[in-house]
């Protein structure tokens, strides 16, 4: 076989379905976010981002550099182990006592990354709960899915969203059995929100551990900013509360929040917790200081409701086709995979506007979209800027008709 061949046929495949992903080469700067400086072709470009899931800015927070700073500087770079081998810094149970406290759990547990986090929660509990049956929401995160599909026992899907579906699969099963149904609040590729009242209503009926991933929305939905869980007061009926620290936090780092005895049983039987090195010190205190910040200051949360719904209305008046979502994510429907690039490339290169185009397998093919996340810190300005943008690039490739 000639492997170099095999691998450039398929590159070549993606290519031709407008499917290549090329990475934006960006350098962001402190104090001048959601701007951004662009490398290409040795050159550089001044650019606005309007695609970071550093939703609030929070990476680039006086306060939350300041502790990690000061944590750099106390602790060194790294954590120095797993966290049962010399890795357990201060900092990391610091955090960790901060995110029980945030989603008003008993305990909560930290991971590399939101994606180990689902990966091995979900993972550990399908494999050693007796009889486990996982229940889970069809547009579930990849990283939700293959931790469900490592666990390796039985599974059912439940339709996007739909309650009497779980409802239906769930009274087929024997009592005995244990439940876990496995679900997210906001789905960022629409930026539809789950019905979550429903579900757990039904979860509780058949005596269903209930699994849900906030993490757009912690930090971003609920008072203190726990999640969407919190804003509909039902974070004491979720089991199994999982987040980032990588998106509305700003930084690395993902984590669930559950009683005590359900974080020590994946704590301590959690290969993707084990056996991994724990995540730097400074990077702990600097989530921690961001979660602090938005737990006291809900106005940030509603100055981004409020650009995103203004997004949306300038959009739609200008033509566009927004798609109907009900939180902070703005998509513009493309549905071509080709088009979708091309518009995304035109507005990069002749507006500097940065909108990543979102293509399959991350959605549907023929639902190719851009996806726009304003965040509280892009002005009025920067928002004619884009929507000026975008008609140009709608008229030039004639995507008000193709929609
Ligand atoms: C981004 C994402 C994750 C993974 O979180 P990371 O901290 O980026 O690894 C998990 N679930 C959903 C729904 C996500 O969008």
């Amino acid at each position: 076989m000639d492997y170099e061949e095999y691998f450039a046929d398929s590159l070549s495949g993606l290519r031709a379905e407008g499917r290549y992903r090329v990475f934006a080469d960006l350098e962001r700067k402190v104090g001048d976010f959601p701007r951004a400086v662009r490398h290409v072709d040795g050159k550089t470009q001044d650019i606005v981002v309007w695609c970071a899931n550093d939703y609030l800015g929070m990476g680039q927070h006086p306060e939350v550099l300041a502790a990690m700073h000061e944590t750099l500087e106390k602790c060194g770079a790294g954590a120095g182990g797993t966290r049962n081998i010399s890795g357990t810094n201060h900092y990391h149970v610091l955090l960790e006592e901060e995110l029980a406290d945030l989603h008003q759990k008993e305990a909560a547990l930290l991971f590399t990354s939101g994606y180990v986090a689902n990966w091995t929660a979900l993972s550990t509990l399908a494999s050693m709960l007796p009889k486990c049956l996982v229940v889970s929401d069809a547009l579930n995160h990849n990283s939700m899915i293959e931790g469900i599909r490592h666990g390796r026992s039985e599974k059912a899907i439940f339709r996007h969203n739909d309650a009497n579906h779980l409802d239906e699969i769930l009274s087929r099963v024997a009592p005995d059995r244990a439940k876990l149904v496995a679900f997210e609040s906001v789905y960022s590729m629409d930026g539809d929100i789950a019905p979550i009242a429903e579900i757990v209503e039904v979860a509780e009926k058949h005596n269903a551990l209930t699994y849900l991933d906030e993490v757009h929305a912690v930090g971003m939905y609920g008072l203190r900013g726990a999640g969407v869980a919190e804003r509909d007061g039902l974070m004491d009926r979720i089991d199994i509360i999982q987040g980032t620290l990588g998106k509305a936090f700003g930084n690395v780092g993902g984590y669930i929040a559950a009683s005590a005895n359900l974080v020590d049983f994946v704590r301590s039987n959690g290969a993707g917790f084990i056996f991994s090195t724990s995540l730097p010190p400074h990077v702990a205190a600097g989530a921690r200081t961001a979660i602090q910040i938005l737990k006291a200051d809900n106005s940030i949360r509603e100055r981004h409701h409020e650009r995103a719904a203004t997004l949306k209305s300038r959009l739609t008046a200008a033509g566009m086709e927004v798609m109907p979502s009900v939180s902070h994510i703005v998509p513009v429907f493309v549905g071509d995979a080709r088009l979708c690039k091309i518009a995304s490339d035109e507005l990069l290169d002749r507006h500097g506007i940065y909108v990543q185009p979102i293509n399959y397998p991350t959605v549907p093919r023929g639902t190719e979209r851009l996806r726009i996340a304003p965040t509280p810190l892009h002005d009025d300005a920067m928002m004619d800027g884009l929507v000026a943008a975008f008609e140009d690039v709608w008229t030039r490739l004639d995507l008000r008709s193709a929609a």
